[in-house]
C-alpha cells in the first residue's frame, strides 16, 4: 500500500519508518529541504535510540523514501498520513496553519480516492474542517478521513510505536476503517487492542490522555512539596500509592515539573478547547498552575542549598526535557538554566545529545565535554535530566571538581543518605 506521510519530525519519521517495516511503501514528505536532503544521505536529523538502524533498513529495502515534493507524493499515495507540527499559540490554542496547508494541497493535488489521516495532536473539530477544506477545493474525487493520534514517547518513539499499548482509529466511513486496519494488520496479529471511534473521539482521547498523565505528574509534584513541609519521603509514598491497582507506579516520579513537545501544549489546548465550548476545564487549569508553580520551586530549591545565587558558577547536568531524546522543547532543564542565569549565575552544562539544540538558545553558556568537566570549578551540581550515564557518577571524582559539595538533584537520582555520608549537601525532591 502506496502510503504519504507529510511531516518528516520526531513522530511523522518515526511513524513513516516503522510503517514501512510493516511493510508498507512510505514516502516521508517535508517542506524543510536540509532535513530531507540529510535524511536522503542517510543522515538521521535528531537523536532517537533506534531509528537510524530503522530507517537505513526500510531504505535499503526500497519500502522508504524522501522528498519535498509534496504534490507526486500525494497523487501516488492512497492514504495521506499528516504528521505536520500543531504548535501552541499564546492563548492556549494549537496553530493549525500547517494542517490547514496540508489539506488544501490534497485538495489542489488528489488525482482520485484518498484516505487522509491526521497524526498531529489536534483539537476535536479538526477531522471535519480537513474534510471541508478538501471538499471546497476538489469536488471530482472521493475521500475519506481518519484520525489516528500517536501516543509514542521521544527516547523510546520506535519501540513504542511498533509495541503500542492501544491504537486509536476514528474514521468517518468502513472504508477508512478497512484500509486502517489494513495498515496496522501486523501489530493487530500482535493483539495490540484497537479502539474503533467515530473522528471527534479520537482527536478528544489524545487530549484526554495526555491531560491525564499531566494531572498525575503535577498531583505527585504537589505530594512531594507537602513531604518537603512535613518531613516525609514523596517515594515511599508514591511506592505506597502505586501499589494499589486502580492508581498504578508509572508517572508518579517528582520532579522539576512536566515539558516537552506535548504535556504543555497539549495540556493548554485541552483548556482551549474546553473554553470554546463554554465550559472551564477545572483540573488541567489547575495542572498548568502547578507544573508553573513546580517550575519556579525548582530555583527556590537550589537557592535554598547553594545559598545566593548571583556571582556563582553552576553546573547543570541534562538539558533535554527527557532523557534519550535531543529535544528541548518546553524543556524544565532549560527553565533551570533560564532561572539561575536570571538570578546572576554563569552557568556550565552538559547533555549527551542536546546540546547542539540548546547552543541554538543560549549561545553563552559554558558547554562541557563531559559530567566531570562540566562541574569543573563550578560552585554547585544541579542533576536536571535523569539521564542513564549520570546515574553512576564518580561522586569521589565529581566532588575533586566541583568548588563545594553541593547538589541539587532534581529528578531523585541519587540516595539522600548515601550522598550525606559521603560529604555531599545534597538536596531531592520531596525527601526532606
Ligand atoms: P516536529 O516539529 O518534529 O515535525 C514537524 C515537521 O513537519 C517538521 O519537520 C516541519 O518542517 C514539517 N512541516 C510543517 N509543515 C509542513 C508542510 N506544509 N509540508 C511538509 N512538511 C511540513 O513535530 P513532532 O514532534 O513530530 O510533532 C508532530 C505532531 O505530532 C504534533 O501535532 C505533535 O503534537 C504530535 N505528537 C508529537 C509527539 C512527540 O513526542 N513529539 C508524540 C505524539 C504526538
Amino acid at each position: 500500500m502506496n502510503i504519504c506521510m507529510v511531516g518528516t519530525g520526531y513522530v511523522g519519521l518515526v511513524t513513516g519508518a516503522a510503517l514501512a517495516d510493516l511493510g508498507m511503501d512510505v514516502i516521508c514528505v517535508d517542506k524543510d529541504e536540509a532535513k530531507i536532503r540529510a535524511l536522503s544521505s542517510g543522515v538521521i536529523p535528531i537523536y532517537e535510540p533506534g531509528l537510524e538502524e530503522l530507517v537505513a533498513r526500510n531504505e535499503r529495502k526500497g519500502r522508504l523514501r524522501f522528498t519535498t515534493d509534496l504534490k507526486a507524493a500525494i497523487e501516488n499515495a492512497l492514504v495521506i498520513f499528516i504528521a505536520v507540527g500543531t504548535p501552541g499559540r499564546p492563548g492556549g490554542a494549537p496553530d493549525l496553519t500547517f494542517v490547514r496547508q496540508v489539506a488544501e494541497a490534497i485538495a489542489e493535488h488528489m488525482n482520485g480516492y484518498k484516505l487522509v489521516v491526521t497524526k498531529s495532536t489536534v483539537p476535536t473539530g479538526t477531522g471535519k474542517m480537513i474534510s471541508d477544506i478538501i471538499r471546497a477545493g476538489n469536488g471530482r474525487f472521493e475521500f475519506s478521513i481518519a484520525s489516528n493520534p500517536e501516543f509514542l514517547r521521544e527516547g523510546s518513539a520506535v519501540n513504542d510505536f511498533l509495541h503500542p499499548d492501544r491504537i486509536v482509529i476514528g474514521a468517518s466511513d468502513a472504508r477508512a476503517i478497512e484500509i486502517m486496519k489494513e495498515i496496522y494488520k501486523p501489530l493487530f496479529l500482535r493483539e495490540t487492542p484497537f479502539v474503533i471511534t467515530d473522528v471527534a473521539s479520537a482527536e478528544l482521547i489524545k487530549y484526554a490522555s495526555n491531560g491525564f498523565l499531566a494531572v498525575k505528574i503535577s498531583f505527585i509534584n504537589e505530594i512531594a512539596e507537602l513531604c518537603e513541609l512535613m518531613g516525609a519521603n514523596v517515594q515511599d509514598v508514591a511506592t505506597g500509592m502505586g501499589l494499589d491497582r486502580r492508581i498504578g507506579p508509572r508517572f508518579l516520579l517528582p520532579g522539576p515539573g512536566f515539558g516537552g513537545s506535548c504535556f504543555p501544549k497539549d495540556t493548554s489546548a485541552a483548556a482551549d478547547i474546553a473554553r470554546n465550548f463554554g465550559t472551564t476545564f477545572e483540573l488541567i487549569e489547575a495542572t498548568i498552575r502547578v507544573n508553573a508553580r513546580t517550575k519556579a520551586r525548582m530555583l527556590e530549591k537550589i537557592e535554598a542549598a547553594a545559598g545566593p545565587i548571583a556571582g556563582k558558577t553552576a553546573a547543570v547536568l541534562g538539558l533535554s526535557f527527557k532523557p534519550e531524546t535531543d529535544d528541548i522543547r518546553e524543556s524544565p532543564a532549560l527553565a533551570v538554566v533560564e532561572g539561575l542565569l536570571r538570578a546572576g549565575a554563569r552557568v556550565r552544562a552538559f547533555d549527551p545529545a542536546a546540546m547542539d539544540n540548546t547552543r541554538a538558545v543560549f549561545p553563552d553558556l559554558h558547554y562541557a565535554a563531559d559530567a566531570y568537566d562540566c562541574a569543573g570549578g563550578a560552585d554547585f551540581v544541579v542533576l536536571a535530566t535523569e539521564w542513564n550515564e549520570f546515574r553512576a557518577l564518580d561522586l569521589a571524582r565529581l566532588a575533586r571538581a566541583v568548588r563545594s559539595q553541593t547538589m541539587i538533584d532534581l529528578r531523585n537520582v541519587y540516595d539522600p543518605g548515601e550522598l550525606r555520608a559521603a560529604g555531599w549537601n545534597y538536596t531531592g525532591v520531596g525527601r526532606s
